[in-house]
């Protein structure tokens, strides 16, 4: 099962244009049988219910504020008996440690984030994939402004792809295919339209129907969009998705389920 806490991009909002898709800022959790898997701790990371009676694994893709922001206000955080552990692929364990530290510490929040969680442990991403190797855990290197690592899960003959955020261009696109090869599930960068991007351009941000022809391309099941602009309202997405009438293709919307091991 594949959960979307949150799906907004850059900042999180609120109010009735987004009430249908949501306004928390980009976490993403998988549960599988023996781990609780979750990608980045956006706002939407505060209404995760940490597994208490697995392991959890947060795998982070960068340090933009929109990635990390709830990451002190999850109150099962705090509470957790079994081991949380935080990795982000393009950054040894000490410089996790000093952006998470810093991030949250004073100044810039009340106190010292790490000092009160136990069961945090910031680990090396290579570290993580060989101990739940049967997880296959792979990661791959997105363009982005001071960097984004994209993720892979393999788990009972399912493929699962995290891509945010991505500025996706030519020079990547044969080997993001070869890396999302056999995916069920990929969830997109789809920040901007095609019309957005020309004005957008080194922003860091993919368009939604470069993850069509993406999806295509790779002749992939299910594509989720997401990372929705701030002031995408509700109807805006509505629209978008009525002129593609495509099966394969979601767009994220928050606490909702998506079957990951049954059928897809
Ligand atoms: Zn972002
Ligand atoms: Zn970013």
């Amino acid at each position: 099962m594949i959960i979307n806490h949150g799906v907004r991009g850059s900042l999180p909002i609120s109010g009735p244009f987004s009430f249908k898709y949501g306004g928390s800022t980009p976490c993403v959790e998988i549960l599988t049988k023996n781990v609780q898997i979750i990608f980045d701790c956006g706002s939407g990371f505060s209404k995760v219910n940490i597994d208490d009676t697995k392991p959890t694994i947060i795998l982070l893709s960068h340090f933009h504020h929109d990635h990390l922001q709830g990451l002190p206000f999850n109150p099962t955080l705090y509470s957790s008996k079994e081991p949380i552990l935080v990795a982000c692929a393009h950054k040894s364990k000490l410089e996790t440690k000093e952006i998470i530290k810093q991030s949250f510490s004073p100044p810039f929040f009340p106190f010292d984030l790490l000092n009160l969680t136990n069961n945090v442990k910031i680990v090396e991403f290579k570290d993580i994939s060989s101990e739940f190797k049967s997880y296959n855990l792979s990661s791959f290197s997105l363009i982005h402004p001071g960097e984004s690592s994209g993720y892979s899960l393999n788990d009972q003959n399912k493929k699962f792809c995290y891509l945010l955020d991505n500025e996706f261009n030519k020079t990547q696109k044969n080997n993001l295919i070869k890396f999302c090869e056999n995916s069920d599930i990929i969830i997109w960068d789809g920040m901007f339209t095609e019309n957005e991007l020309k004005t957008k351009k080194g922003w860091g941000h993919s368009s939604i129907e470069q993850g069509l022809k993406f999806a295509e391309d790779l002749d992939l099941k299910k594509l989720i969009i997401s990372h929705h602009a701030p002031d995408r309202t509700d109807d805006q997405i509505e629209k978008i998705s009525a002129k593609y009438k495509n099966s394969n293709l979601i767009f994220a919307q928050e606490n909702k389920e998506i079957s990951f091991y049954g059928k897809t």
